[in-house]
């Protein structure tokens, strides 16, 4: 072979080993590449999964959050955010002119100024709203996060609970003070008093009974308001439901000197209710028409169609009451009149609200003072 050939040859065998080389770089830059990608792709994914999961999250939060930059423009709000401060629009506004709130403003600005966390609630009487506000400042940006909770709910419970203290304490205090006092009588001689002594002890007894009546119903209160009470609901005939409540009251109001009578068409349809518990409704009201309505007065018993359901109704033709507490005869204790309400304990409608509410009825009071009152509650058709 000549010098030359080989010289060639070497040459090409030399190329052919740089082009291999090259060839095996490049690929590997290319696989390299292509890991590069396919992580990135996943990093992409994994993010954008964890963005839809937080924007679902701050969606669906009750709380509201409001993200506003360093001029206090807002940048971001979820829904509730916006529900709360009444505000469909709030991006591009400034946090001023949302939170409409002299107190949660100047939280905002001390946390911008102090670059701490700050927090204030505040009740806002033309919102009827009480709320609670953590402002969080964002170091870096220079941005802050609020974060708003309602706390309208969780404080309107909060004075229900102290009421009711208050009202039972204050209840019990008068049967309580009298029984004292009779048991006191009656140690101091009344006991051997062979006319005051009997007299005293049915007085005790009539306050006990009282105060048993007070419990029993406080006791039937909680266990419905708390849901323990399970409704055995059924297909009941309105007509047989007040024919029921009719009988047992019957001995009552002619004791009573009424007249009652039911006024019920014999084609209504059933209701979903338990029969025990509707009664125990009516029997309320009817007690409450004879307490309220003067002898010689009539109680009627109504029961008619009404849209997807039965109203029915206890119509007297007693005192009637006043406008201006008809809107709060359904509150725990209330009673119009203390005086003309005898031993009432003030809880009997309150509890027939509840029974009402839990047939997913609705009951309501129609009044004219001196003519008399009609009391409607609607229970749904079976
Ligand atoms: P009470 O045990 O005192 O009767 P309720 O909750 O049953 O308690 O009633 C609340 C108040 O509503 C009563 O104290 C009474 O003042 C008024 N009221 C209820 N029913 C009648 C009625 N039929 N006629 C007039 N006032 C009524």
């Amino acid at each position: 072979m000549s010098l030359a050939l080989e010289i060639a040859l070497s040459l090409f065998f030399l190329l052919a080993l740089f082009l291999a080389w090259r060839y095996f770089v490049l690929r590997r830059r290319v696989d390299e590449q292509d890991n590069l990608v396919k992580s990135f792709n996943l990093q992409l994914s994994t993010l954008s999964s964890e963005r839809d999961r937080l924007a679902t999250v701050l969606d669906q939060l009750t709380d509201g959050v409001l993200i506003a930059d360093a001029q206090g423009k807002i940048q971001f709000a979820n829904p509730a955010a916006k529900r709360l401060f009444s505000s469909p629009n709030p991006i591009g506004r400034t946090v001023t002119e949302i939170v409409r709130s002299h107190q949660l403003v100047e939280a905002w600005r001390r946390s911008q100024q102090i670059g701490e966390l700050q927090s204030e609630s505040v009740e806002i009487p033309a919102r009827r709203q009480f709320l609670q506000l953590v402002v969080m400042p964002d170091e870096h940006a220079g941005g802050s996060l609020l974060l708003v909770q309602d706390l309208t709910r969780v404080r309107r419970l909060e004075t229900v609970r102290r009421d009711f203290v208050s009202n039972i304490s204050h209840e019990l205090r008068t049967p309580l003070a009298s029984l004292k006092a009779l048991t006191e009588t009656l140690q101091n001689g009344a006991l051997s008093d062979p006319e005051a002594g009997p007299r005293f002890l049915s007085r005790i007894v009539t306050e006990v009974d009282a105060l048993n009546q007070m419990t029993q119903e406080l006791l039937d209160l909680s266990r419905i308001e708390s849901g323990q009470v399970e409704l055995k609901f059924a297909s009941v005939s309105p007509k047989e439901l007040l024919a029921s409540a009719a009988d047992r009251m019957k001995m009552q109001t002619e004791r009573a000197g009424l007249n009652l009578r039911v006024e019920c068409a014999d084609d209504l349809p059933s209701v979903r209710a338990d029969d025990m518990r509707l009664e125990q409704v009516l029997v309320n009201l009817i007690h409450n028409a004879v307490k309220f309505t003067r002898p010689g007065g009539e109680v009627a018993l109504l029961a008619e169609a009404d849209g997807s359901g039965v109203r029915f109704g206890v119509r007297d033709t007693g005192i009637g009451i006043p406008a201006d507490d008809l809107p709060r005869i359904f509150e725990r204790f209330y009673r119009v009149d203390k005086s003309r309400s005898g031993s009432g304990t003030g809880l009997g409608l309150s509890i027939a609200r509840h029974i009402v509410e839990a047939h997913h009825g609705k009951i309501w009071a129609d009044s004219i003072e001196g003519q008399g009152s009609t009391f409607f509650f609607t229970i749904p058709q079976s």
